[in-house]
């Protein structure tokens, strides 16, 4: 019996955990933390071994393999040890894919990742595929393995998921865009986490398919480093490409090897500069899928957006509350205030990932008419912006931040969280950043 260990005890180490189980593994999972209930209950429901509040050296690298969480470095001291024993160390989407049949269409960027996941979903499901969504969003692909093979799965999938794949071989990849994001786990070198996410596309062949943006000059360099065998799909709001996607007249031009797909960006259910983008990675995808036309129309102005990204909460007295609490690196709260046509009062701050703002001050200049900090240190945020000759306040709660908004706007205005950076410093995640401030504006 191949003996594997997982390491670390959360979304994915539990699924991977299930599906070995399932395929006949002598499997024990290992956690450094306190394994939350939920986890720890289902672990103890597959009834498999496991540990937490420390890892045993020694049983775990006695292991054939080792399946590693995301969360973890490779510079972790298990993890090197590991790997001068030679023992493999993967990640959970490797080991899923062992056992996958399916199609799969993987979706990896810095920003947009879960957006374009669910809705790309939401347009094959509506096709009436029988389609799974998960990854590194709501289920592991391990646990949908694990549950059942499915026809199609979409996988939102992160770097450091990619750092431990060695045959994963998606049949249609979506490279988003590359912008400076988590550059800590790289050793401060951009190169690395490029070739990381270029990994999506490694094991592609001529058969495949790999979307990508056009307009982005790191995938363009990226593309001269990592040769990607597949079928290359550009999309570009900039100029025109042949095949792939492009903008012309304010309508996207889908145009795949059979027909070209034409819709209003009017018609689109997510707005904004990103969202086109968003918008057309799916649409390719599913149209190389060769999905009806009508139906990609249909499900690419019906669908939900999703929570935290961009999200109209309220308007309160003539002033319209917007959360983007998502928006944890500088380039994705860029979009937000690119598409911002009122008067921002922004909420911004928090952990910082070692931003440079710079990217941001000319569209703080033109846009903003107030700045509300909402984190422990907001002295970087003071530095960039405190030249400008814009109003900027602390606070340190989303109820404080909201109030100071509130009072400062006037009908017409909309505020705006969307930090540019991480929240761990006042709050659990961005998701409890977010519901608070939705919270505090409901408590107006
Ligand atoms: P991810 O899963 O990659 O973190 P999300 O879809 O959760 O991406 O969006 C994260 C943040 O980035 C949100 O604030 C969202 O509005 C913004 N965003 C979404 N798509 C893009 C894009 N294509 N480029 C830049 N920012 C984006």
């Amino acid at each position: 019996m191949t003996k594997l260990v997982i390491l670390g005890a959360q979304e994915s180490g539990v699924g991977a955990a299930r599906l070995a189980l399932q395929r006949g593994y002598d499997v024990f999972v290992s956690d450094a933390g306190v394994i939350k209930a939920s986890y720890r209950d289902q672990l103890m429901a597959i009834g498999v071994e496991f540990e937490e509040g420390g890892h045993s050296a020694s049983r775990v690298l006695a292991a054939d393999e080792i399946v590693k969480s995301p969360g973890i470095p490779d510079t972790a001291s298990l993890v090197v040890a590991a790997r001068e024993q030679d023992i493999p160390v993967i990640s959970e989407i490797e080991l899923a894919y062992r056992y996958c049949k399916g199609t799969i269409v993987a979706i990896t960027g810095s920003n947009g990742k879960t957006t374009t996941t669910l809705l790309t979903h939401h347009i094959m499901a509506k096709a009436g595929l029988d389609v799974a969504v998960g990854g590194n969003v709501g289920n592991s692909f391990a646990a949908l393995v694990a549950e059942r093979d499915h026809a199609y799965y979409v996988l939102e999938v992160s770097s450091f998921q990619l750092d431990g794949v060695r045959d994963f071989h998606p049949h249609i990849a979506m490279l988003l865009n590359i912008t400076p994001d988590h550059l800590d786990r790289y050793d401060h070198r951009m190169e690395r986490y490029v070739a990381s996410k270029f990994r999506i596309g490694m094991n592609q062949g001529h058969q495949d398919h790999f979307i990508h943006c056009a307009d982005d000059p790191v995938i363009a360099e990226g593309l001269s480093h990592h040769p990607i065998k597949a079928q290359r799909w550009p999309f570009s709001i900039e100029r025109t490409v042949p095949l792939g996607a492009h903008l012309k007249d304010e309508h996207i031009l889908i145009t795949t090897n059979r027909s070209t797909f034409t819709m209003s960006i009017i018609e689109l259910a997510l707005q904004g500069k990103h969202n086109v983008y968003n918008s057309m990675a799916a649409g390719i995808a599913t149209r190389v899928l060769d999905l009806r036309k009508e139906v990609v129309r249909e499900s690419l102005s019906d669908f939900q957006n999703v929570e935290h990204r961009l999200e109209h909460v309220a308007i309160v007295h003539g002033v319209e509350f917007i959360n983007d609490s998502k928006a944890t690196n500088v380039n994705s709260t860029w979009y937000a205030l690119e598409s911002m046509d009122k008067p921002v009062i922004w909420v911004a701050g928090g952990q910082d990932k070692g931003n440079d703002y710079k990217a941001l001050q000319d569209l703080v200049r033109n846009k903003v008419k107030a700045i509300i900090c909402l984190g422990v240190d907001n002295e970087k945020l003071h530095k960039a912006f405190g030249d400008l000759g814009i109003p900027m306040s602390d606070a340190s709660s989303a109820e404080q931040a909201v109030r100071a908004a509130f009072d400062q706007a006037e009908a017409g205005d909309v505020v705006l969280l969307s930090p540019a950076c991480a929240s761990f410093d006042l709050f659990e995640d961005y998701n409890d950043r977010g519901r608070r401030f939705k919270a505090a504006v409901k408590g107006l």
